[in-house]
């Protein structure tokens, strides 16, 4: 399982740009790569935001089984503050604002919610606001209107401050976490929030900073978020903070189809192959919400793969798939 992609950009060095293609460009585009992914063993996705929500209709596209896809959970549009972040989510500026948001998206038909904190963008910070305008009051709002509803949330943090307000909100996942400090894990162990790391963004970042000659500030961005990343995980591994494994794949630099890449970079960051392996599959369906899915066993569905050699001696083997079943059929 693949606790965050977004089949609606393929990655690479220009991610952010493909995310404003035209629609219909956009929504070929993310059958084909929901395709890929479940061909390299990716069974269940969460996919946590795509333009004009493109991923609610791929994940019923996907459950009616009129494309090849894995089972998806679907966030429609991401939700951030105006001024912040990527300007083609849903904005928002005051708190009744965000809960209509939230109640827009669950009635878009979103398996869940996924919000944003972020710094302003350059230059649109009015004067006397704070630095991060979603702040603590405004993520309580939506992680309260969300799990009225039943819905489970989903922050995407990656700044110190960020780290800082979504690790103490309750939230069910915090994305990325690249600057979470010792007290933020804490509090995750507290509110048993899962960390999805994504460390594949990082590291795909610094091979486009190499092969496509990335300017020097970006190059070395790229290294600081690597390494701000390796730092968290390793501690966040260490405190016994909830983690379930996602890619990021489209929404940076990463590529679909990748999956085994996470794992690895999970074990270099002192994580055992087996809990790599749980990070991908039980701890994936509970953050998820699969109850029926994540382990083997008598009655649950057959989502299987097949591997040419054994992950918990070498988790690089993750890579060598022979086959995929899906519901107990053969997709591979
Ligand atoms: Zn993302």
């Amino acid at each position: 399982m693949d606790c965050h992609v977004h089949y609606s950009s393929p990655g690479g060095p220009e991610w952010i740009a493909r995310f404003t293609d035209p629609l219909p460009e956009i929504s070929m585009r993310a059958v084909e790569l929901a395709e890929t992914s479940l061909r390299s063993g990716v069974t269940t996705a969460r996919d946590v935001g795509a333009p004009e929500g493109v991923s609610i209709r791929l994940a019923r596209a996907a459950r009616a089984g009129e494309v090849r896809a894995p089972n998806i959970r679907a966030a429609g549009t991401w939700i951030a503050h105006r001024g912040t972040y990527v300007s083609f989510a849903r904005l928002f500026k005051e708190a009744g604002e965000l809960r209509n948001a939230i109640k827009t998206e669950i009635e878009a038909g979103a398996d869940l919610i996924k919000v944003a904190l972020a710094g302003w963008n350059e230059g649109a910070r009015p004067q006397d606001a704070p630095d991060i305008p979603f702040d603590k009051k405004l993520l309580a709002v939506a992680v309260e209107e969300a799990h009225k509803a039943g819905f489970k949330i989903a922050c995407h943090a990656n700044d110190a401050a960020s780290c800082r307000i979504a690790a103490h909100a309750g939230v069910d996942s915090l994305e990325h976490g690249m600057f979470l400090e010792a007290q933020d894990l804490e509090a995750m162990v507290k509110y048993k929030t899962y960390l999805v790391p994504t460390m594949s963004v990082w590291d795909a970042m610094l091979y486009y900073a190499r092969a496509v000659d990335w300017p020097e500030a970006r190059r070395k961005r790229a290294e600081d978020l690597r390494q701000g990343s390796r730092v968290a995980v390793t501690a966040g591994i260490k405190a016994g903070v909830r983690i379930a494994l996602g890619t990021d794949a489209g929404g940076g630099a990463a590529r679909h189809g990748r999956i085994a890449r996470e794992a690895e970079l999970m074990v270099e960051c002192g994580m055992e192959p087996r809990d790599a392996l749980i990070a991908a599959t039980s701890s994936a369906a509970a953050l998820i919400g699969e109850s029926e899915r994540g382990t083997i066993e008598a009655g649950k569905i057959a989502d299987l793969v097949l591997l040419d050699a054994n992950p918990l001696e070498n988790i690089g083997a993750l890579r060598l798939i022979v086959d995929v079943f899906q519901e107990g059929r053969r997709v591979g």
